[in-house]
């Protein structure tokens, strides 16, 4: 990713087992707003989030946050949203929005 020119600049993630109920779950909204207080000028809305679990997509949508769902589903079946079997097809659907 650094030869792309991306940097990764803090990673979040939920320390809390389910039984703790805490909001920072997915398919809670927590770490998206966790996000938004540490990091004001993010634009949620020219955002990606890229996740593996439709838990993630749900989240994402919970705060208008476009999504691509990387998946390994052996159907073609469609899904209701975004969705890639590879990372070279989520660059195919990114370049392809522009
Ligand atoms: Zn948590």
């Amino acid at each position: 990713m650094r030869q792309q020119g991306i940097k990764i600049e803090k990673i979040f993630y939920c320390p809390h087992l389910v039984s703790e109920n805490c909001n920072c779950r997915k398919p809670k909204p927590g770490m998206l707003d966790e996000i938004r207080r540490q990091y004001p000028s993010v634009d949620f809305i020219s955002s990606l989030m890229i996740g593996d679990s439709v838990a993630d997509i749900a989240m994402a949508a919970s705060r208008y946050v476009p999504s691509i769902l990387l998946h390994s589903a052996e159907s073609d079946l469609p899904l209701p949203f975004r969705n890639a079997k590879s990372w070279e097809q989520i660059e195919q659907l990114i370049t392809s929005d522009h």
